[in-house]
Parts: C-alpha cells; structure tokens; sequence
C-alpha cells in the first residue's frame, strides 16, 4: 500500500532534481556571461543573490529608517519630536494623517528607487516592495488598513512609461502581507484626471498649483468608513499625497495613511 503510494511521485521528483540541476547549471552560466553586479552601485559582487555589494548593504542598514515625522515624513531629531511630529506639523490637520517610509531617499536607497522608476528590473520590484513591506508591518498605526490604493499615473504618462510604480509596489506589498495572514487587497478607483507635469521640474510654490484637481475617485468607488493607505515610491514636499488624500476625503473616508518608500528633503 505505502509502496503504490511513493510510486507515482518518482518521476516526478526525477523531473524536480532535472529541472533544478539544469536551472543551477544556467544560472552558472549566466554569471559567467554577465557577472553579478551590484543593483545600486554596479561594482562586482560574488553572487547575484547577494543584490547588492557589502558597502551599499552597509549604507542601507546605517540609514533605515532614521528618525522622522509621522506627518510629513522629514528627518527630524530625537529631542525635535512632540507624539511623534515635528514642529511644523504640530497645529496641523493634514489630509494624510500617518505616513511611514522606509527611509531617507539618499545614496542606496535613491540608487534603486531610480533605476526602478526609470529602468524597471524585476527583482527590484521584489526588493523594494519586500523593504516597503518590512516598513508596512512595523507600523503599529497600519493595523487596521482596509485598502492599498496606489497613486494613480494620468494614462499619457502610464503609456510612455508602460507602467505604474507605485502599483508594482502595492502588488508586491499586498503580496507578501498575505503571506503574513494579512490580506488587503489593491483599489485603483483613485484616478488622475489630469495631465500635469511632473513635480520634479517644479519650485515647491507652483506644485500645489500643478496638481489642484488633478485626482478624483470613480463615482462608484466604495472608500466610506474605510482607512485608506496610499502607496507611492517617493514624496518631497508631500503635495502628491495631500492632493490625493483630500480627493479620497471627499468619499467619506475614515482615515488615510501613507507608506512610501522614501522620503526627499525639501529643496
Ligand atoms: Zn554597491
Ligand atoms: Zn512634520
């Protein structure tokens, strides 16, 4: 009886030990065409498993997450903090009213965040969305999020750039939260109504201007009572999510959050 039982997996487990001897064989050879490099600062490494050499790792652990404001999401020091909010934001009623980062968007971290923006690979997707997960989870103010809503591109730029950023992200937060017995799923009845340019290339004074109007949700979204957690990979002065955050304030919302994966300096 226990002996019918193993036979039909025989093959099968043949098969496995083929098919993963072939697949280290392949990986092998690929290393030797295109040595491994590092993601952020393309010097060599021993294995492509690593991602990244011991000093971007190093550069990366030395700045997670750093202190910062729960508001605004700027570095801040220890003694600067009032329940967690920096002097600026402490009269403030924002209309994102948590935000959490992954870090600072300096050397490393702004590396790969670029080259995932503008030089989509795969396994940057995987490693970033895991760093924003990390973040996500440790964030006690997350616990009771309904929805993973990323910020929306206007479809012109979605087009030219073939995809969304911050929905990759959200994909592969929502992802591995299930993993983690959490599972919250990804809403895109946020839309971006119009084109606008993009903020970068604006002074801090005209990108409130940029973007008035710019997002509304769809007339049948369902965000009533909800807590809200926009996704985005980057945010300065904050304008994107606040632009956003007051259109999802319109549905009756109950709370919006942010996670973002880094956090600029204001210029
Ligand atoms: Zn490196
Ligand atoms: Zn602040």
């Amino acid at each position: 009886m226990s002996r019918n039982r193993f036979i039909p997996n025989r093959p099968i487990k043949v098969f496995e030990s083929c098919f993963s001897a072939g697949r280290r064989l392949s990986h092998g050879l690929m290393e030797l065409i295109y040595p491994p490099a590092c993601a952020a600062c393309g010097s060599a490494i021993a294995d492509s498993d690593d991602f990244l050499c011991l000093d971007c790792w190093q550069n990366l652990r030395e700045n997670l997450p750093g202190n910062y404001c729960r508001v605004c999401g700027h570095d801040i020091g220890d003694f600067s903090l009032i329940d967690g909010r920096c002097h600026n934001c402490q009269n403030r009623r924002p209309a994102i009213s948590h935000i959490t980062r992954v870090g600072p968007y300096g050397k490393v971290l702004r590396q790969l965040i670029l080259s995932f923006k503008f030089g989509r690979q795969s396994q940057l997707d995987q490693f970033l969305g895991s760093l924003l997960t990390d973040a996500f989870l440790g964030d006690e103010h997350l616990a009771d999020v309904d929805l993973l809503v990323p910020i929306p591109l206007h479809w012109r730029r979605r087009w030219s750039r073939t995809y969304n950023q911050a929905e990759l992200l959200a994909k592969v937060v929502a992802r591995q939260l299930k993993k983690q017995g959490r599972s919250i799923p990804i809403n895109c009845d946020l839309l971006r109504i119009r084109h606008t340019e993009p903020q970068t290339s604006l002074a801090r004074s005209h990108r409130l201007l940029n973007l008035r109007g710019a997002f509304a949700a769809r007339v049948d979204a369902d965000y009533s009572g909800k807590h809200i957690c926009l996704i985005d990979d980057v945010t300065t002065t904050g304008t994107t999510l606040r632009v956003a955050g007051r259109a999802l304030r319109k549905t009756g919302v109950a709370r919006v959050s942010a996670a973002v994966l880094a956090v600029a300096a204001n210029d």
